[in-house]
């Protein structure tokens, strides 16, 4: 047990250095240094013990999600982080327990060069709210309103891997690594989000799963989306762990993958597909967005709906 000022000075011992930071953590407030022509692009996530992760989740990969979530909604936007902020309620101040959730945090605050300017530290249920600041271009940021009708649909990596790793964790039985991992420590694709800038119309991250996400897109942007669920790549350890029902209602439905789905006119496939190569981040053509409304789902051409049996498995325990 220590108090809070030494759990700041461990907090502040971690930072990376930003020549933009005119003054961090230490003072009542940061003094940042904005660079001039860019807009400021600004998100927050707050992550609940229970509700947004396992209780038994280490604390490291807290701290990894924490600060990743929020990276990826930056990404999402076609911008570039530079600050954040960490608000942490704990119900006591264990000094390991922050050290452990620090080795997350900054090892992906390093990954991207994001400087943690401040924050707040208080006593309560456990909590972890972080704040990220980025910067585009004026103008440039890539809005969920932007698709068009005839727009291509993109999703980046591969869609369910974190929803199957919760899957067989409220299944009781082993817990697939590469699925795990994916839960525990997903990749903000944040290079993808910037190589895209000026070539996508729309984008979002996949947080809340495939449909819902671009249902998003199509409802901001007043269009009907259609996807091909065949279209949407797996990965070889989802294929491996369930049957093509389940992975199918896994990749349509599951979260927390943290991809990037993203509209563009068929014109710049080939930008596109530069983007993701400078970016080295894969990227896969999977619908087209229409004029009309709602997100429609084919299965080898023919209009998808969840088998009974797939759904049974899928909502068990859920
Ligand atoms: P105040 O009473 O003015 O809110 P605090 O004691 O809460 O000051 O914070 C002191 C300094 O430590 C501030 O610069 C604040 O931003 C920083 N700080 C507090 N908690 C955190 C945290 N969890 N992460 C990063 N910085 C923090
Ligand atoms: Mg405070």
């Amino acid at each position: 047990m220590t108090g809070e000022f030494d759990l700041i000075d461990r907090i502040r011992a971690r930072v990376v250095a930003r020549d933009d930071v005119r003054l961090g953590i230490g003072d009542d407030a940061a003094v940042l240094a904005v660079p001039d022509g860019l807009q400021l692009v600004v998100a927050m996530d707050t992550l609940n013990a229970g509700v947004h992760f396992p209780e038994t989740t280490a604390p490291a990969d807290i701290g990894w999600k924490a600060l990743a979530v929020n990276l990826s909604d930056v990404a999402a936007m076609g911008a570039v982080p530079a600050w954040c902020t960490l608000s942490l309620s704990m119900p006591d101040a264990d000094a390991s327990w922050v050290e452990a959730f620090l080795d997350g945090f900054d090892a992906l605050a390093r990954a991207h060069g994001v400087a943690l300017v401040g924050g707040d530290t208080t006593r309560g249920p456990l909590s972890i709210c972080v704040t990220v600041h980025g910067v585009v271009a004026p103008g440039r940021a890539l809005r969920r309103a932007a698709a068009c009708a005839g727009d291509d649909i993109w999703i980046s990596g591969t869609i369910g891997d974190a929803a199957g790793a919760l899957r067989q964790w409220r299944d009781g039985g082993a817990i697939d690594a590469v699925l795990r991992a994916r839960f525990d420590r997903p990749s903000p694709r944040l290079a993808l989000g910037d190589a895209l800038v000026g070539i996508a119309h729309a984008a979002i991250d996949v947080s809340d799963g495939l449909l819902a996400d671009l249902g998003h897109i199509a409802r901001a942007s007043g269009l009907a989306a259609e996807i091909e669920l065949d279209e949407v790549p797996a990965s070889a350890a989802l294929r491996a762990a369930f049957d093509a029902d389940v992975r199918h209602l896994l990749q349509a439905s599951g979260g927390d993958d943290y991809e990037l789905c993203f509209t563009a006119p068929p014109s710049v496939a080939d930008a596109v597909r530069d983007a993701a190569r400078v970016s080295a981040t894969p990227v896969a053509r999977i619908g087209r967005m229409h004029a009309g409304t709602g997100v429609s789902v084919l299965l080898a051409g023919a209009p998808w709906a969840p088998s009974a049996s797939g759904w049974d498995h899928f909502a068990a325990g859920a």
